[in-house]
C-alpha cells in the first residue's frame, strides 16, 4: 500500500520528509517496502514551498532481504526488498491523516493532501509535474481510475504533489541520507563541523554537492528553522550512513534513508517546439550577441535556437559561474539548460555546454602601403586605411589579424553548489556516467 503527501511545511517551519519519520514512527504494526521516496517537482512552477518535494512510502509486511533505512529514537528502522499488502488498510489512512493534520503548518499558506493507494497511478502523472503545470482535475480523474482514497486541507493541493511521488516510476536515481535535530533546537543555528563536509567529495566520491568552495559554505545544511539538520546526496545507497557518521555535529534525534529524483534532470524538457515560461528547456544554438553584464551583476547573452532568440541569463548568486558566461562571444555554439521565466522572458541557466568556439580575429597591425613601405593610418573603425605620403587607400581587410586567446575551452559549466537545483543534475554524475 503506498501512502503519499505533500505541501505540508511553510518557509517558517517544518519540513514533509520529517512528517514521513513521524509516519514511519506511528505506524507500528506494517513495515517499509522499499525506501521512502523523496520526488522533487516543477522547480519553477510558482506556488512551491521551499523545495518542492513530495514524499511517498509503501507499507506492507515484509518479505525477503531487509536493509537498515534509518533510526528514529532508539528504534532501528529496516527496509524490504518487497512484502505483502496490508489486510486492513483503514488504520493505515485515519493514522496518515491524523499526523497529517497535527503537523502541517496550515496557518502558514501549507495546503497539504495525503493520497493512499494499493495501485500506482501512471507515470504520465509524474512527467507532466516534474516538467509542466498539472491540473488538479486530471489528478483527481485518475485518483478514481486507480480507486485511491484521499485527504486534503485548506485547498488539498498536496494532493497534487502526492499523487506525482506516487507515480513516479524511476529511470535514474540518486539517494539523500536525511539526519533530523532533536525537537529543542529547531530555529536555532546548526552545530555541523565543517572540515568534516569538506572532505565528503574525497572520503566519499558517490556523494555530491556537498560543500561550496566558491563561497566556502556547506551545502548539506537548510537554512531554515526545520527540523532538518543536514542531508547528504548520493549514487551509492551504501556509503550514505557512514558518509554521515563522518560529520561531527550536534545529536541526531532520527535519520532516514530516501530514494529521490534529485540530481537527474527529469525537469528538463528536451524536445523542439513552444516554450511556456514554467518550464525547463534544454536548446542549442548560435550566440548572437556578445555576454553583457547589466546593473546588479546579472549576465545576459542573446542565443538562436529552435528559431527563435532566447534571452539567457546568469543571476548574480551564480558568483564566479557568471565568469564563464562572460568568456562566452558572438558566433559561440553552445548547448543551454535553463528554466524559462517569464518576467522578464529569460532563460536562467542552470548549466551550459560549450559546442563550438568562434574563430575570433583582432586587429594586430594597420596594413602597410605597398609603394611606400610605411604603416597606413587609420579612418576609423568601419572605415579603411589610408597612407600618409602618398594618399593610397586600403580595405579594412587589409589590416593584420590575429585569432584571440580565448578564455574558455569547450566543455561542460555548472554554478557553485548552493545555487543549484535539487533537480539539476550536477556536472560530477554527467561524467561519471559518461564513463560508464
Ligand atoms: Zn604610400
Amino acid at each position: 500500500m503506498f501512502l503519499a503527501f505533500d505541501d505540508t511545511d511553510s518557509t517558517k517551519g517544518m519540513c514533509t520528509t520529517f512528517l514521513a519519520t513521524e509516519m514511519i514512527r506511528a505506524i507500528d504494526g506494517l513495515d517499509l517496502i522499499g525506501l521512502p521516496r523523496l520526488v522533487r517537482l516543477n522547480p519553477a512552477v510558482p506556488w512551491k514551498t521551499r523545495g518542492n518535494g513530495a514524499l511517498c512510502i509503501r507499507f506492507g509486511k515484509g518479505k525477503g532481504r531487509r536493509t537498515l533505512a534509518g533510526r528514529i529514537g532508539r528504534k532501528s528502522i529496516f527496509s524490504f526488498d518487497r512484502g505483502e499488502e496490508p489486510e486492513d488498510s483503514n488504520d493505515l489512512f485515519s493514522i496518515g491523516a491524523e499526523l497529517l493534520s497535527n503537523w502541517s503548518r496550515v496557518e502558514e499558506e501549507a495546503s497539504p493532501g495525503l493520497v493512499m493507494s494499493k495501485v500506482k497511478p501512471s507515470p504520465a502523472i509524474y512527467w507532466q509535474a516534474v516538467r509542466r503545470v498539472i491540473e488538479r482535475e486530471m489528478v483527481e480523474n485518475e485518483l478514481d481510475r486507480i480507486g485511491a482514497r484521499s485527504i486534503g486541507l485548506c485547498g488539498g493541493r498536496g494532493i497534487i504533489g502526492a499523487t506525482a511521488a506516487m507515480s513516479w516510476v524511476p529511470h535514474d536515481r540518486t539517494y539523500e541520507v536525511l539526519a533530523y535535530r532533536k525537537r529543542g533546537r529547531w530555529g536555532s543555528q546548526r552545530k555541523i563541523t565543517k572540515e568534516d563536509v569538506k572532505l565528503l567529495d574525497e572520503r566519499f566520491p558517490s556523494t555530491f554537492n556537498n560543500y561550496d568552495h566558491d563561497s566556502d559554505a556547506v551545502a548539506i545544511a537548510p537554512h531554515s528553522p526545520c527540523p532538518i539538520l543536514f542531508g547528504i546526496r548520493g549514487d551509492k545507497v551504501e556509503d550514505l550512513p557512514m558518509a554521515m557518521a563522518s560529520i561531527r555535529s550536534e545529536a541526531k534525534d532520527r535519520w532516514l534513508l530516501y530514494l529521490t529524483n534529485q540530481g537527474t534532470d527529469d525537469h528538463v524538457i528536451s524536445v523542439a517546439g513552444g516554450l511556456d515560461p514554467g518550464s525547463t528547456y534544454r536548446m542549442s544554438g548560435n550566440i548572437v550577441r556578445t555576454p553583457r553584464t547589466l546593473p546588479g551583476g546579472h549576465v545576459l547573452f542573446q542565443l538562436s535556437a529552435n528559431g527563435s532568440i532566447v534571452d539567457c541569463a546568469a543571476y548574480e548568486p551564480s558568483k564566479g559561474f557568471r565568469g564563464k558566461v562572460r568568456a562566452l562571444q558572438e558566433g559561440d555554439k553552445v548547448q543551454v539548460i535553463g528554466e524559462l521565466r517569464e518576467q522578464p522572458r529569460t532563460l536562467n541557466l542552470e548549466k551550459f555546454e560549450l559546442l563550438e568556439l568562434v574563430d575570433l580575429k583582432e586587429k594586430v597591425a594597420n596594413p602597410r602601403c605597398p609603394e611606400c613601405d610605411k604603416s597606413m593610418q587609420s579612418l576609423g573603425s568601419e572605415a579603411g586605411f589610408r597612407c600618409r605620403k602618398c594618399g593610397r587607400k586600403e580595405d579594412r581587410s587589409k589590416a593584420e589579424f590575429a585569432s584571440v586567446v580565448r578564455k574558455i575551452e569547450p566543455g561542460w559549466y555548472e554554478p557553485p553548489v548552493c545555487t543549484r537545483r535539487h533537480l539539476s543534475k550536477p556536472l560530477k554524475r554527467m561524467v561519471a556516467r559518461h564513463r560508464c
